[in-house]
């Protein structure tokens, strides 16, 4: 029989720059939280996207939202002002806390616009040869600023040289931050909670004492919730957890619940730019803004955060039981729907996510040995009980 999909895989490799290794499926449509090869293959979504996905796929609202909005205004550039422009920034300025907002079209863009508010805030304060304090096994982005705050050698570098004056520590060790923050530090940039590198909550502490040191030297804390943003973690952004104000957040992922869109926001001490400074053709534009006010919407009309969050709980007594069950897990860790298991070091994160995908579950890997669970925000207890009974097989498989 003609196989269709190793034909679309095929073409479609001879077609693209070859920069991923991708899993053999075509897909077609998603339901819920659910979705269809082009073979009707049913998959239970614990990816959701790589934590875009938070309403889940087909929400009856959303879909209207940006249907409607195609049917009236898809573009007309930063030279004007827009409906969904004005009040997706007014609800994101809202739920946030922060100032000032910029849209962009992904989340390495809102990187490098903080970063730029970094810099031009260094530079108007005389920092020499300013540094940039950045953590080990972060991840943000791959456009040459982004991957320079990178803490992955690997991704870095090929593309040598990049920014100057990096300084890479690790992750919740505060001592290392009180070694490496001075008065020439622009910014300390960081993930609230670190998601790429293998799902690490940062401690009260660091973060504290990252604030603090931010503080005491007029450098700004940067804080990516790029993942662990727009309700992931049980408040409407990570960092609302901790008690603490950055001084510019970046967002996109699930801000626009499959539309591309990011953001970086600022308080209005780190609003450094001014007209000629900064600029997109794209970003900010009615569609992607539509999506992002029908977004923050529905989250608050659903209490989209306060179920995942309730949900979450449920997900984390059933991983830890996973834990205490299946000898080849090492350590459980995360923050509401954005959790994580480390396997023992011969257990390949890979071999996981790939017999999961057989059986109908998609995971995602984060790190060698970390496997990432990060399903819609709109997952139910039951959703979690199909994860469970799957991943229980595919571990049985493995030990
Ligand atoms: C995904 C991600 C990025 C990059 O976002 P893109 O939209 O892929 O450009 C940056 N930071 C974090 C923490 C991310 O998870």
């Amino acid at each position: 029989m003609h196989n269709m999909t190793e034909q679309v895989v095929k073409e479609t490799e001879d077609a693209f720059l070859h920069v991923y290794n991708r899993f053999h499926v075509v897909f077609d449509h998603g339901e819920g939280v659910r979705l269809y090869d082009i073979d009707g293959k049913e998959y239970l979504d614990f990816g959701a996207g790589i934590a875009v996905m938070g309403l889940g796929y087909g929400h009856e609202k959303y879909t209207k939202a940006l249907t409607d909005q195609t049917r009236k205004l898809l573009h007309t550039s930063n030279l004007f002002y827009t409906m969904p422009a004005h009040n997706a920034a007014l609800k994101l300025k809202k739920v946030s806390g922060m100032d000032r907002v910029f849209f962009t079209n992904s989340g390495t863009e809102a990187i490098e616009g903080a970063l730029k508010l970094a810099k031009k805030h260094a530079n108007l304060a005389g920092k020499k040869d300013y540094n940039i304090v950045a953590m080990n096994k972060s991840f943000h982005g791959r456009s040459t600023g982004a991957l320079a705050v990178t803490g992955d050698e690997h991704y870095r570098e090929p593309f040598y040289p990049l920014l100057p004056n990096i300084r890479f520590i690790d992750y919740n060790d505060t001592q290392a931050l009180i070694a490496n923050v001075d008065d020439n530090t622009a910014c300390v940039i960081m993930e609230t909670v670190q998601g790429e590198g293998g799902i690490y909550p940062a401690t009260p502490e660091f973060i504290e004492t990252a604030r603090r040191l931010c503080d005491e030297h007029d450098a700004f804390l940067i804080l990516d919730e790029i993942q662990c943003g727009v309700g992931r973690t049980g408040k409407m952004f990570a960092f609302q957890s901790y008690g603490i104000k950055p001084d510019i957040i970046t967002c996109a992922k699930a801000l626009g619940c499959g539309v591309p869109v990011g953001a970086f926001l600022c308080t209005q001490r780190a609003a450094t730019m001014v007209p000629g400074d900064h600029g997109t053709t794209y970003g900010g534009n009615p569609f992607a803004c539509a999506a992002v006010d029908a977004v923050l919407d529905i989250f608050e009309e659903e209490n989209i955060v306060e179920k995942a969050a309730e949900v979450a709980k449920y997900l984390w007594a059933t991983l830890d039981k996973i834990k205490d069950d299946f000898d080849i897990v090492k350590e459980h860790r995360g923050m509401g729907l954005m959790q994580g298991l480390e396997f023992v070091p011969d257990v390949k994160s890979g071999d996981v996510v790939a017999k999961a995908l057989a059986r109908g579950l998609i995971l995602i890997g984060a790190g060698s040995n970390t496997v990432r669970f990060l399903p819609p925000l709109v997952i139910t207890e039951a959703d979690v009980d199909a994860m469970d009974a799957i991943l229980r097989k595919v571990l049985t498989e493995i030990k």
